[in-house]
């Protein structure tokens, strides 16, 4: 399958590496043209209001948006879960608005903005799989057609619409393809 990754900024290699990884085509994505091509796209971490502005600069918003509400499989990881919440609590911007999820950006605060832990995520993979939060997002509330896969510490870290998919986290980060496979396992149905 051809798995894009939204080509901008952030942790686009990384992605690319898992995607092969589990054998399937990484495409980097940044023309509204190539959305047409793939059987899913990964929206990365990096900065959400960056990449927000780069996807309209582009022409790409509106696309995208059109493209995942026809049934695109998207998984948002961190700044890309950002991109994909219909509600932003502490902040006036949207981006694709797309996900019944409302979000707090740099939710962890100052302090403490960047940890790892791992967590049993049945749906995902039957061992513990590895979380790295950098200046994470979590999820405040979910609407009615959203699963939560996910806590950490009480929050919500992961969750799943249709074809939808967020985390809060970077399993791109990690050597772990558990997610990985779990996204193309979205992009084969
Ligand atoms: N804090 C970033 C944002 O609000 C997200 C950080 C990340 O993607 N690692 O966009």
């Amino acid at each position: 399958m051809r798995i894009g990754v939204l080509g901008f900024q952030g942790a686009v290699i990384e992605h690319r590496q898992h995607i092969a990884a589990t054998g399937h085509e990484p495409v980097v994505v940044r023309y509204p043209e190539q959305l047409a091509t793939l059987d899913g796209i990964i929206l990365p971490g990096g900065e959400s209001t960056t990449m927000g502005k780069l996807l309209n600069r582009t022409g790409m918003m509106e696309p995208l948006r059109q493209r995942i509400a026809a049934g695109l499989p998207v998984w948002g990881t961190c700044a890309g879960m950002i991109l994909l919440a219909k509600e932003l609590v502490n902040d006036s911007t949207r981006h694709l608005a797309v996900m019944d999820i409302a979000v707090k950006r740099n939710a962890y605060g100052t302090q403490i903005d960047s940890f790892d832990t791992d967590a049993f995520i049945p749906e995902v993979s039957p061992e513990a799989v590895p979380l790295v939060f950098i200046r994470a997002p979590y999820i405040t509330s979910v609407g009615e057609g959203v699963r939560v896969l996910c806590r950490v510490d009480g929050h919500i870290v992961a969750a799943r619409e249709g074809n939808m998919l967020a985390t809060s986290f970077h399993p791109e980060l990690t050597g772990n393809s558990a997610f990985h496979l779990y996204f193309a396992e979205m992009c084969r149905r």
